[in-house]
């Protein structure tokens, strides 16, 4: 049995780029795909959101003198071309799928809308949340707390380049130590860097788990919904 029925996984369009450090890395797209289609297997329903900075970002642009609405706007139609090169992964080892579009997009994705959406994951097949929220100012990780609230989600699956959250950047502290849970409230106090404020507040405030853990790791997404603690949980 799977440890969550219905979950939302937040994928990071930066961790598409693997190793070549810019767009798409066709090995970890299959990987990914790959461990996705795992845990549908084992029947869990499955929505997903993946950002799009590895392709832009509206803030950096805006720093670039781009007009940021339209900024933003460009960073959306990235996770729509990260969510269509997922899906394609999907179909191509026999994963049904769909793409939807957070704004109107026919016939590139279907217009999100969260009864079409819970049937498909129902009916076995995995939704993609593509668009973000559909509105500037917002991140692809606010984009998956309202997807994951929406589809009532048991948990979101925060896939990252790290194994949870400690209590510093461990990349930069040696001395940085792991949580086994955490709470949001703390998430938020002491500054750290798991989601974006919005993002949190809107799991905290709508009761959604979050978990943490290292999705580069082949397996590990399966290890997740097989119950192994390998990440951090934050819960109220
Ligand atoms: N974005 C937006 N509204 C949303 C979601 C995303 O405007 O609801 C834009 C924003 O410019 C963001 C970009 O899309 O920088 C890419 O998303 P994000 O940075 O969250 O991607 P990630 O960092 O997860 O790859």
């Amino acid at each position: 049995m799977a440890r969550f029925k219905r979950i939302l996984l937040k994928l990071s369009g930066e961790s598409l780029q693997g190793e070549q450090g810019y767009g798409i890395d066709v090995k970890r797209l299959n990987e990914y795909a790959k461990q996705i289609k795992e845990i549908a297997d084992m029947g869990v329903q499955i929505g997903i959101v993946i950002g799009g900075g590895n392709i832009f970002r509206g803030l950096t642009g805006a720093g670039k003198g781009f007009d940021r609405v339209k900024g933003d706007q460009m960073g959306m139609c990235a996770t729509v071309i990260n969510s269509l090169a997922l899906s394609s992964a999907l179909d191509a080892i026999g994963q049904k799928n769909r793409v939807m579009t957070a704004f109107r997009m026919e016939p590139i994705g279907e217009f999100y809308g969260k009864w079409k959406a819970i049937e498909a994951m129902e009916r076995g097949e995995i939704a993609i949340f593509s668009g973000g929220t559909g509105s500037p100012y917002f991140t692809t990780d606010t984009g998956s707390s309202l997807r994951g609230i929406e589809i009532e989600a048991d948990v979101m699956l925060k896939g990252t380049r790290v194994d949870g959250i400690y209590t510093a950047d461990p990349e930069k502290d040696p001395t940085a130590t792991k949580f086994h849970d955490i709470t949001y409230d703390e998430v938020i106090s002491r500054g750290l860097k798991v989601m974006d404020i919005t993002a949190t507040a809107m799991c905290q405030q709508n009761n959604l788990p979050i978990y943490v853990f290292n999705m580069d790791v082949v397996g590990n997404l399966k290890r997740v919904l097989d119950g192994e603690e390998i990440g951090t949980l934050v819960h109220n």
